[in-house]
């Protein structure tokens, strides 16, 4: 299968990584040119949970008009950047490619869809964690299942198809037909962790510890809840306070991607996250103000110059 990877960070390159390792021909398409230059003279590393390897039958560029057509557009880049990238991405864009996000919170795969149309678009989540370590070098951090469904009712099995490629990989993957519900179960994670993290700079697992913390995850938890009910979307977790809180045990030593988004000093994700549930809760008629402080605070301290 051809396969370009649009954003070739942590988790770009590591779905990027494994689908070339098994035959695939994978393209990783980034804006970074140190990292491109990198894998292109020394090929990609991956360490971590899936072992380590060295992939240097993978190709990297900073333009997709290198690539052409795929069979298969991953777009990998952080939420803020989904717009760009999908108009980046164009030449890589034919009658029978379909186009992939993973990418955690709301909105992308309808920014996707603006561009190319419904019916190309799969969406999905993924169970994976990894950490960039360097130009050319990404940490496998965590494994797990990634869901991926299509948008509109398929009558082709190409969703099957890329099912089966990502299996091959050592990626276990199954097909779900509820994308909204399955994005919205992993969206209650992210609205649980990601900003309370980052404002507090606690690790995941250490919101449990205090009582506060706790208090916080639950409350903005229960109102992304109410959220997703009165839209109308059945997510699997029937219990989402808890499975975010069994998210926190499992993952207990990690960082947050938006704690490191304020550590580094890059921009965060919060629009599409917390932010996004008070722009639903707005238009629906749900009060949502715990979302709404950890939104301002987190966009405080994006906006707050860095400590010399
Ligand atoms: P990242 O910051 O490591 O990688 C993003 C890459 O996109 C960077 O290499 C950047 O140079 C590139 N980029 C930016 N603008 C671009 C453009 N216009 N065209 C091409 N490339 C561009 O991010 P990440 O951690 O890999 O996360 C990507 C997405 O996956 C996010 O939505 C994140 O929430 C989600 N996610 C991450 C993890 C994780 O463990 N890292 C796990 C699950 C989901």
């Amino acid at each position: 299968m051809k396969i370009a990877v649009v954003g070739a960070g942590a988790m770009g390159c590591l779905y990027g990584g494994l689908l070339s390792d098994v035959g695939n021909q994978v393209f990783l398409v980034d804006v970074w040119q140190e990292h491109v230059d990198v894998i292109n003279q020394k090929g990609l590393s991956i360490s971590g949970v899936s072992g380590d390897r060295r992939i240097t039958s993978i190709r990297a560029t900073t333009s997709a008009m290198d690539v052409g057509i795929c069979d298969l557009v991953i777009i990998f880049v952080k939420s803020t950047a989904t717009r760009l990238a999908v108009q980046h991405a164009q030449p890589l864009i034919g009658a029978d490619t379909l186009v992939l996000t993973l990418q955690n919170g709301l909105g992308n795969a309808e920014v996707i869809s603006e561009s190319v149309g419904e019916d190309k678009v799969i969406a999905g989540v993924t169970a994976h964690g990894s950490t960039l370590l360097g130009p050319g070098a990404v940490r496998h951090a965590g494994q797990g299942p990634t869901v991926i469904g299509s948008l509109v009712p398929r009558k082709d099995n190409r969703l099957e198809k890329i099912c089966t490629a990502f299996q091959q990989a050592g990626l276990e993957t199954v097909v779900d037909d509820n994308v909204m519900g399955l994005i919205w179960g992993k969206l209650m994670a992210n609205i649980g962790i990601n900003a309370l993290t980052a404002i507090t700079g606690l690790q995941n697992g250490e919101l449990l510890q205090y009582a506060e913390t706790e208090e916080l995850l639950e409350k903005a938890v229960q109102e992304a809840r109410e959220v997703a009910r009165v839209k109308g979307i059945t997510i699997k977790e029937e219990d989402p306070v808890a499975y975010v809180k069994s998210v926190c045990r499992k993952t207990a030593e990690n960082r947050s991607s938006m704690l490191q988004d304020i550590t580094r000093g890059s921009r965060t994700e919060i629009d599409v996250i917390n932010g996004a549930i008070v722009a639903e809760g707005l238009r629906l008629g749900v009060e949502t103000p715990v979302n709404r402080v950890l939104t301002l605070l987190v966009r405080t301290i994006e906006k707050k110059p860095a400590v010399q």
